[in-house]
């Protein structure tokens, strides 16, 4: 397979096209944002980590029986994954209150939520990513009654399977943010599920392992998300 011309440039990721109509190649770089790319920095060894933590969890989720873009690591910091159309939304569950939640509606952070929640955001910068229901995403045409009952079902499956596979490293999943595409028709998980897209804490003393540790200023970021990758076994050289 050639790697052909990048296609866009995200905040933590590049994209290029291959000879493969069907295959992309996910660049993860070194680069670290916040608060709609306010806060920049470059960490070192991030491209690398979140590479390898992407493939490790995208292969557990796979064999779970949910389907992902995945297909296999590259390089240190290059992953091949399916060619998906994006559905321009964002999935996040919520186990314990955090972020944006506790701020939108003024309850405490480390409230545990049972049911865990559900909230849709629309995918737009420019707008800062505003929340969005159901209907907003039928009626502006940017999935179907299915794919947003499939994009529901799935992103509540990750949480089963994830919040056990971090348990048993004694990590507990608070929140995460998921994205999802169509190949051939089917809804399929896309983009990554790293540190810089959950929020992770420490079960015994909520320390945060997550990208709260880069939006705090509270240091040791790539740290805490090798802390993490080696609690769950997972190669990083
Ligand atoms: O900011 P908020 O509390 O709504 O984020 C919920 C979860 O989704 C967090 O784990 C956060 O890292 C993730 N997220 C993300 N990208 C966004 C918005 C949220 O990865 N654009």
């Amino acid at each position: 397979m050639k790697i052909l011309n990048e296609l866009y440039s995200g905040k933590a990721k590049s994209v290029f096209a291959t000879d493969d109509q069907d295959r992309l190649v996910l660049h993860f770089r070194d680069d670290a944002t916040a608060f709609d790319g306010e806060k920049k920095a470059s960490l070192a060894r991030k491209g690398t980590v979140n590479n390898k933590f992407n493939a490790f969890i995208m292969t557990k989720l796979e064999r779970a029986g949910i389907p992902t873009h995945f297909e296999e690591l590259l390089s240190d910091n290059q992953a091949v994954v399916k060619r998906l159309e994006m559905i321009p939304v964002e999935c996040v569950v919520r186990n314990i209150a955090a972020g944006s939640i506790c701020r939108r509606l003024g309850v405490k952070e480390g409230m545990d939520l049972d049911p865990p929640t559900f909230e849709f955001f629309l995918k737009n910068d420019a707008l800062h990513d505003p929340m969005i229901n159901d209907y907003h995403i039928r009626a502006f045409g940017w999935a179907t009654e299915r794919e947003v009952a499939s994009m529901k079902e799935l992103t509540f499956k990750v949480n089963e399977v994830l919040k056990k596979l971090f348990l048993d490293a004694g990590i507990l999943l608070v929140d995460y943010k998921l994205e999802f595409g169509r190949f051939h028709g089917k809804v399929v998980l896309g983009d990554e599920f790293t540190p810089d897209g959950c929020r992770l804490w420490d079960a015994k003393t909520r320390e945060k392992l997550d990208k709260d540790r880069f939006r705090q200023d509270l240091g040791n970021v790539i740290e805490a998300y090798e802390e993490v990758a080696r609690r769950l076994g997972v190669e990083l050289s």
